[in-house]
Parts: structure tokens; sequence; C-alpha cells
């Protein structure tokens, strides 16, 4: 369709203009989900000495060739003891998960594969080689190794392995500060039942709030204003100043009423969009000062699908990621999925489940862009082609937005 900017232009134009922000100290604590930004090198081995993987009996492997043999125990150590006493020949240790392997020692015996032998002995029922239920040390995390790469976002599993190693800090990109705002006259706090005429809650700044929370970035409340010129003007400037980026919804169609439009081109260089897409088609992205700013539209599923496919990935490249998008992956369509021509790809609100390890998807309720009770019911956009919908059981691309319903 004539005019239509294509979401793949659409989406480079705003990664183009958006630059990961500056790496910093940061405490590990405070690091989960943020982008590592240079090599963690380990300063020590992991274990940092060998011990036992069993409950069990320390021994001399060359001990128990011959078994069933009886050993003389000479001493208890159990997690958190020093590796003493040493076992001699003819003697063991008895030993708990995790302690330290005594000298003298090459092997543990575990507990289920010995008998008590009387007062001060053990009899071993098989014989065991060296090593056997040793882990060395340095046998996860070797001295010297890599064990995070830069570019990695930290998982909690990361942020085990530098604690492991004593890291208590390390350099990342920050966690974007985003801000939110909504406007619109219309935009009341109200309690149930009171709206005047005309008035409607507030659906969008919450939302958004809690999507920015849920994909790992900071969210700043900038409230709401009315569709006033100076008020909206104030509201951006007090976003661009206190965050790496902000999100401005409603008021960026042609409406008489769409003032966000004249400010945001009074503060800096917008572009302004119709992506070919459904939901979604207005769009508006620019640099104030030199933070990003993101007019997404009034209309609730609008406003969410633009912020999943235009300004999440680019909020995520802000934040160091390069892994930009949610998983693509093929559902089966159990219901059709209709659409007629219209120029656009349609992204529809489905629900994803799985079964035999299959993916499949049917629609969430109304696709129109103000029913949001479709989208609360959805965990998945389904992305449907230009045409006439996609026929109950082929395939369709869907876009994971949670996990997929068993
Ligand atoms: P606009 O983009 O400002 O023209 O708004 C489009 C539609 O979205 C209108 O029906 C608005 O009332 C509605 N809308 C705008 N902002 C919000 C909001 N924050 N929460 C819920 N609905 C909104
Ligand atoms: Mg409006």
């Amino acid at each position: 369709m004539a005019g239509l900017t294509p979401l793949g232009d659409a989406r480079s134009l705003l990664l183009g203009a958006v630059t990961p922000l500056a790496p910093r100290p940061t405490a590990t604590g405070a690091a989960l989900g943020l982008v590592l930004a240079e090599d963690v090198v380990a300063a020590e081995d992991v274990p940092p000495f060998a011990n036992t993987a069993m409950d069990g009996f320390a021994v001399r492997a060359g001990d128990t060739v011959g078994a069933p043999v009886r050993l003389a125990v000479v001493g208890t150590i159990t997690a958190g003891d020093p590796p003493e006493p040493a076992v001699g020949p003819g003697e063991a240790v008895r030993i708990m998960t995790g302690a330290p392997i005594p000298p003298g020692a090459d092997a543990v015996v575990m507990v289920e594969r010995t008998r008590p032998a009387g007062e001060g002995a053990v009899e071993v029922l098989d014989a065991v080689v060296v090593g056997q239920h040793v882990r060395p040390a340095g046998d996860d995390v070797r001295a010297g190794t890599v064990v995070v790469t830069a570019g990695t976002p930290l998982r909690p599993a990361h942020l085990g392995v530098l604690a492991n190693l004593g890291v208590t800090e390390v350099r990342a990109h920050p966690r974007p500060r985003v801000g939110v705002l909504s406007t619109g006259d219309e935009l009341v706090e109200a309690p149930p039942g009171r709206l005047g005429p005309g008035k409607i809650r507030d659906s969008n700044r919450p939302m958004l709030l809690a999507e920015l929370a849920r994909s790992g970035f900071a969210p700043v409340d900038l409230g709401r204003v009315g569709d006033d010129e100076d008020a909206i003007a104030a509201a951006v400037q007090d976003g661009t100043r206190r965050c790496d980026a902000v999100l401005t919804s409603g008021g960026v169609s042609v409406g008489d009423a769409d003032l966000v439009k004249a400010v945001l081109d009074r503060l800096g260089r917008m572009h302004w969009l119709q992506i070919a897409i459904k939901p979604a088609k207005p769009f508006a992205f620019g640099i104030i000062g030199d933070v990003p700013v993101f007019g997404l539209p009034g209309n609730p599923v609008s406003s969410a699908v633009s912020f999943e496919l235009l300004a999440r990935p680019a909020l995520r490249r802000l934040g160091g990621h390069t892994a930009l998008d949610r998983p693509r992956l093929l559902a089966r369509a159990t219901e059709p999925l209709r659409r007629s021509p219209d120029g656009k790809t349609h992204y529809q609100r489905v629900v994803v489940t799985v079964g035999d390890g299959r993916l499949a998807a049917r629609p969430a309720g109304g696709q129109g862009s103000h029913q949001l009770g479709a989208l609360a019911a959805a965990n998945g956009l389904a992305v449907v082609p230009d045409g006439d919908g996609v026929d109950a059981g082929a395939d369709v691309e869907v876009l994971l937005l949670d996990d997929p319903v068993g």
C-alpha cells in the first residue's frame, strides 16, 4: 500500500539511531539481565581444592585391589573441614560430600559400597580406581579461563559463577531508564463507576511500565497529561532529563488533538511513520537532546504491539543486547486466522499451546486495536502475512510473548 513503511525499514531506522549506553562498574547483585561489557577471567580454580562427590571413605585405590578388604578408619572429614588426617597404607577416612580429599588418598568409596567392620574399621566391598568420585581442583572452572564473555546478558547461573570466583563487580551496560508518559484529555484516574462523560481510564501507562519491568528495563512513571502543548512539552522534557529513553502514548495519528506530534516536532528531529502492520500503524521516533523518544499510538493493543516490535528491540540495543527480538517459532493454527488483504502484515493475538513438543495457536479473542482483553488472554502474536489469512491446520509464525501453555 502506498506510503506505508515496511516494518523492517522502521526497525532499521530506530536501531541505526540508538547506540548502547556506556558500560560502567556494576555490583553483581544488581546485574541480573544486564549485558556484560568485558570478558570475566577466572582468577581462581573452582572448586578450589580436590573434594569428594559422594559420602563415603577416602582411600588409596591400590589398597582396594582384591576387594572385599578391611581398612582402618582413622578419622572423619566433613564439608568445611581442613583435609586431615592423612590416609596411610591400609587406612581410610570417613568423608562427606564437598569435604577435601586428605593427603595420601586418591579415591573415594561410596558409603553404599562399604560395610561396617567393627570399631575403627570398614569393609570395602568393591575395588575403586584412582580418581573415583574425586572432583579435582579446577574441575568446574580453571584459573585463567574466560568464564563469561563480553556481550552476555547475565542470567542467574552467571551470577552464581561470578559468586564462585569472588567477583562482586563487573563492567556492564547500565539498565536503561525508560520513561512512560500518557497523553489524552479523555484519560482520568477514577474509582470504579465514577467516570465522567467521555472519559476513560489510562491502561497504557501501567501496561507499558510493566512491560518495561519484565523486559529488564528500569521503568520511570512520567504520569499523564491532557491534550495541551505546554503540558506535553514539559512532561517530555522532564522525561528526557531523567531517562535514557522516553515512550509516549497517544496523539501520534492525524486527529485534531494529536498534539504530541506538534510538540515532539518542536523539541527534536522526529520521523513520523505509517508502518505496514496492523495493529500499530502510526508510530513516531526521534532523538530529543540525545535521548531516543518513541511515540506509540494510543489504542492499547497498538501501543503494546508497537512497543513489542519497535521500541523493545531499540531499548534492548540501548542496554547493549545484540539479540533484540523474541524468538519466532512455527505453530499450527488450530482455527483459521482470518484477515483480508490490505498491504499490511497482521500481528494477531493468539493463545500458543504446546503438546507433544509442538506448538499450536488459536485466536485469543477480538482482534480490534482497542480490545486489550484479547491481548491479556494471549501469549503470542501470530504473524499473518498480507492476504486472506491462515487456514486451520496450516503453519503460522508466532512471536512468543510469554511461555506457551500446556
Ligand atoms: P490517540 O492515539 O491519542 O488518537 O488515541 C487512540 C485511542 O486510544 C483513543 O480511543 C484513545 O482514547 C485511546 N487511548 C489513548 N491513550 C490511552 C491510554 N493511555 N489508555 C487507554 N486508552 C488510550
Ligand atoms: Mg489522544
